[in-house]
């Protein structure tokens, strides 16, 4: 059969990603159940969050005493609701919030399927990052299951732009993140930050620990709309246009490191294994979430 030009243009344009059904990873579950508590980062209030281990059926959201769940799955994304957290909601199943860290470290740790049963608001901050939710991961331990995970592999260079943010994948032999963030005239400044993670301690060693941040300017406004009232300066890095707010950092360049485990949380909603180089220049979440659906568009499975 010989295409036409048309066909030949359309085949270019679409198709910068391709999902593999077969040859990922497995599955993998927790191997005991395992709760983790603390006070939520926008709410103030006390949380926690109970993680069941299951051998099928994603990763899923449940409210304490509701049946229903919402699957950490994009089609569950309020993307415009998803402005300093990700947010997921169903009708049945009600809504989530900030639930990036604790998906950036399943995805981290190759988690696939289990119950996530909350309780209060939203999920707890714990450290501000990553490293908590990793580490109880760790002691409760994991089990892989028979099954794969599909894999989406970027096998064209992609773009989307949206507001200030520039996100990117292209062809990579494995998984490697990367985050530039511009705060300009501050201690920030312009920073990158790339990793390849298709080692787990890499992400554990060097990312996970990494606090969400805010610019000292914006807190009171932040305040004044509902948000960061469990933020402290021992869960979160401020700064201003000459120093930072907290003591010491865990990493010099914590900032930029951060946006590293907001991409992967918010690339994990797609819910494959991923292979690219994704590239996310002053992301957001709002931004990382189109972008997902994006991926998924090209790679024909949008539902
Ligand atoms: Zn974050």
């Amino acid at each position: 059969m010989s295409l036409t030009a048309e066909d030949r243009a359309k085949s270019e344009l679409k198709g910068a990603v391709r999902l593999h059904r077969e040859g990922g990873p497995p599955r993998r579950t927790l191997r005991e159940e395992l709760r983790l508590e603390g006070t939520g980062i926008h709410s103030g209030a006390e949380c926690s969050v109970r993680l069941f281990p299951r051998e099928t059926g994603g990763i899923g959201f449940r409210h304490a005493g509701r049946d229903a769940e919402v699957p950490a799955r994009l089609e569950s994304a309020r993307a415009d609701l998803s402005e300093r957290r990700t947010v997921i909601e169903s009708v049945a199943g009600g809504r989530f919030e900030q639930v990036e860290h604790l998906l950036a470290a399943l995805a981290a740790a190759g988690v696939s399927d289990l119950l996530v049963e909350q309780e209060g608001p939203e999920v707890p901050f714990l450290g501000g990052g990553a490293r908590e939710f990793l580490e109880g991961i760790r002691d409760a331990g994991t089990a892989d299951l028979e099954e794969t995970l599909p894999v989406l592999e970027v096998v064209r260079p992609l773009t989307l732009s949206e507001g200030h943010a520039l996100i990117a994948a292209m062809p990579h032999k494995g998984l490697r993140l990367s985050a530039f963030v511009e705060f300009p005239g501050t201690v920030v400044g312009s920073a990158g930050y790339s990793a390849d993670l298709e080692d787990e301690n890499v992400f554990f060693e060097e990312i996970s620990k990494a606090r969400t941040f805010a610019a000292a300017a914006d807190i009171e406004k932040l305040r004044a709309a509902g948000l960061i009232r469990g933020g402290n300066l021992e869960n979160a890095v401020v700064f201003d246009h000459e120093r930072y707010h907290n003591e010491s950092l865990h990493y010099p360049d914590e900032v930029v490191r951060h946006k590293i485990i907001d991409l992967l949380g918010d690339l994990s909603l797609l819910g494959t294994a991923l292979r690219g180089h994704f590239w996310a220049w002053r992301g957001g979440h709002r931004s990382h979430v189109l972008f997902a659906r994006r991926l998924q568009e090209e790679s024909g499975t949008a539902s």
